[in-house]
């Protein structure tokens, strides 16, 4: 493994195709200002989300999972002028920071945000009928699997449901996990090989965030 090489790359990807874009940019230091952990997802990866989304011609975008709004942000730009992105997000601070960031990136109205946890606030989209074109899981992993069953309550046919963090430096392999969160990750992985309404894969990734992956999956 040469994780340094890995950054290189990562860096060299982003510096050439996604060049200087000072709103991504405020965010990750607005959050750093606020204390917020770095665990946002990438630049290449939240580009990615955001090629994914317009691929999708997604119109109604949920997250789990908001921190500082930088994955929401690359999401929502690639809605159209009347699309909407629902983002779940437990902690307050975080919620006001993102708030914070979404408004100087002028998605205000576009991008709401829900505060609280997560298995609280999912039933309300319900309750409000609401079905979404693209989901993004990215909050706690232990409760991937109840997500999962959520973003299918809550998706169509077609309805593309994107999950980060599932390969944890390999961990997901491990037999017997002791980390709730590789527990977490592997009962997702389980409940996807056994859910037929959804077609999926899984994908290792490399670079400025270690080496992870993400699960995609398309509902039928
Ligand atoms: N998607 C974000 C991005 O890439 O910019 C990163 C999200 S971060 C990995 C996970 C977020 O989920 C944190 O802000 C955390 O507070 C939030 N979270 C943790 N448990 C939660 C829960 N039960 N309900 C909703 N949000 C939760």
């Amino acid at each position: 493994m040469n994780i340094s090489l890995w950054n290189d790359v990562d860096i060299y990807f982003s510096s050439k195709l996604q060049k200087s874009d000072p709103i991504m940019n405020s965010i990750l230091k607005a959050n750093a200002e606020a204390g917020l952990p770095a665990i946002d997802v990438s630049p290449n990866q939240g580009k990615l989300l955001h090629l994914l989304a317009k691929l999708k011609g997604a119109k109604n975008i949920l997250e789990i999972g908001t921190l500082g709004g930088y994955s929401s942000v690359w999401l929502a730009r690639a809605l159209p002028e009347d699309g909407h992105l629902v983002t779940l997000e437990f902690s307050e601070k975080h919620a006001k920071v993102a708030n914070e960031n979404i408004r100087n990136a002028g998605l205000e109205n576009q991008i709401e945000i829900i505060v609280g946890p997560a298995l609280g606030t999912l039933p309300i989209l319900k309750k409000r009928l609401l079905s979404f074109d693209l989901i993004f899981i990215d909050a706690d992993k232990p409760n991937n699997p109840e997500y999962l069953k959520w973003a299918l309550e809550l998706s169509k046919p077609g309805t593309v449901i994107i999950t980060d963090n599932v390969v944890r430096n390999g961990k997901v392999i491990e037999d017997d996990p002791e980390d709730s969160t590789v527990q977490g990750i592997r009962q997702f992985i389980d409940l996807l090989s056994e859910e037929s309404r959804i077609d999926s894969t899984a994908i290792q990734t490399v670079g400025v965030k270690g080496y992870d992956g993400f699960a995609l999956g398309v509902v039928k």
